[in-house]
């Protein structure tokens, strides 16, 4: 049988900076070469709450202040459909912006205070503009959804800084940069199958066993039954990850 998998986009005109855009394109092509069909449904505004409960897999990526406040008003609108996705297992992966989405609030620099959808327990403040903004190349583990402590690598630019509540899983541990925010050496968190991350890049083409741990999982929960990916072939990411390992890590 032919398994589909419906890729959902949030908010592409409005959150995807630093080519988060490039880790839809990651899946599609993960897929395709597995003989898995794709369809990309580019959540909007105007999307509804039945359209969104089509997808099996979730990416939303990072934005400045100005459009998270435009977004947080109509993610309202859409918290009870996203909260039931991630709450049923839906995999999804939530870069900068929308990680902080995720928890309880957000302090934008000049003190506004943004509500998340409260379903990770997190909280993000962003200091002020006297501090300086988290930026810079990182490498990580992502211990918290491979069970290993093998490298990835990712780019990040955040003012807010994110505290994960007790006992909340973070993704992995910072190996070099700020991760989450540059005190507890976490960065992202795990809640279920979705993913937050402070980590652009983008971080999936760059860690592909990212890309295939939210395909496996979509795969698992659509279809009822474990897929074991026939492997592909990442010799030229791998030797790419090294050589920014290598640069970072000097
Ligand atoms: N505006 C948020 C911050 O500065 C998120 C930035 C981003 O998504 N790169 O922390």
């Amino acid at each position: 049988m032919k398994q589909m998998l419906t890729i959902g986009w949030l908010y592409p005109e409005l959150m995807s900076i630093y080519g988060d855009r490039g880790n839809v394109i990651c899946l599609q092509k993960r897929c395709e070469l597995r003989g898995i069909e794709t369809k990309v449904l580019l959540v909007g505004l105007q999307t509804t709450e039945k359209e969104l409960s089509s997808c099996d897999i979730l990416l939303m990526g990072g934005a400045q202040d100005s459009q998270q406040t435009i977004v947080a008003k109509d993610l309202e609108k859409k918290k009870k459909t996203l909260s039931s996705l991630i709450e049923s297992g839906v995999p999804g992966i939530y870069i900068c912006g929308a990680f902080q989405f995720l928890g309880k609030y957000y302090k934008e620099a000049d003190g506004t205070i943004v509500n998340g959808l409260g379903i990770f327990d997190l909280y993000t403040e962003n200091p002020g503009n006297n501090f300086p903004r988290l930026i810079g190349n990182m490498a990580f583990d992502a211990s918290g959804i491979l069970g290993t402590a093998a490298p990835m690598i990712g780019f990040e630019n955040h003012g807010g800084r994110t505290y994960l509540g007790l006992g909340v899983k973070p993704l992995g541990k910072v190996i070099k940069g700020f991760g989450n925010n540059g005190e507890d050496g976490t960065e992202g968190s795990v809640y279920k199958n979705s993913i937050g991350t402070y980590s652009h890049g983008p971080i999936l083409p760059k860690n592909p066993p990212i890309a295939d741990f939210l395909i496996q999982e979509a795969l698992k929960k659509k279809y009822k039954q474990e897929f074991v990916l026939s492997k592909l072939d990442d010799t030229i990411a791998e030797k790419a990850k090294q050589t920014i390992l290598d640069r970072i890590l000097q």
